[in-house]
């Protein structure tokens, strides 16, 4: 947490090019004290509209072979470029997270997948997402190419490529998905999975 760098307006550096200007009015925001609000924030003063910035939801699947095996993609798209991740995606406002897990599964790697248990929910400050895992069951589909994936492989829990895995809430789904369905392997000392890009 204290290596996020939160600039003037409360939020990380990277976002505040995106969140300079009332969505309303267009003027621009400043940060400070809001009537009624317990901490600072990002307000109009011409409007008064109060810009509330907060974390997006990334929902991702863990597709699982009828072998106990997790399909994983390798990135064919910056952030991770070349490097393996599960399939997953940002949550669109017209969806459920649900529909959105299948969706982005599809979409990035061909296979059609009933997603169940929730693997966990991992916070990522530098990025401001919150990344959901869901368990997944292949009920169908092939795995395909996509733009975004060079290629999408089975890997038994005992062969996940660590240090190749994209970011670090990947990393943390992973071993507590690997930590549930085979407690006997060792996962990554938490001290060696810091990723310095997205998620
Ligand atoms: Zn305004």
């Amino acid at each position: 947490m204290s290596d996020v760098r939160f600039g003037p307006g409360g939020i990380p550096d990277w976002l505040e090019p995106i969140v300079r200007f009332c969505s309303r009015c267009g003027s621009r925001l400043t940060f400070g004290a809001v009537a009624d609000e317990e901490r600072e924030r990002l307000s109009c003063p011409s409007c008064g509209f109060v810009s509330y910035v907060n974390p997006r939801l990334v929902v991702t699947t863990l597709p699982i072979t009828d072998r106990g095996e997790v399909m994983l993609i390798r990135r064919g798209i910056e952030p991770g470029l070349g490097m393996w991740a599960q399939p997953g995606g940002f949550l669109e406002i017209d969806e459920t997270v649900r529909d959105a897990a299948i969706r982005e599964t599809l979409e990035e790697t061909g296979l059609q997948v009933e997603p169940g248990a929730i693997i966990g929910l991992y916070s990522r400050l530098q990025a401001a997402v919150v990344v959901v895992a869901f368990e997944a069951r292949i009920v169908g589909g092939t795995p395909a190419v996509t733009r975004e994936s060079l290629e999408t492989k089975p890997f038994a829990p005992e062969s996940i490529p660590w240090p190749e895995i994209a970011f670090e809430t990947s990393i943390r789904a992973l071993s507590d998905w690997v930590a549930a369905v085979r407690p006997d392997l060792p996962l990554p000392d938490p001290a060696t999975i810091t990723r310095d890009f997205g998620g």
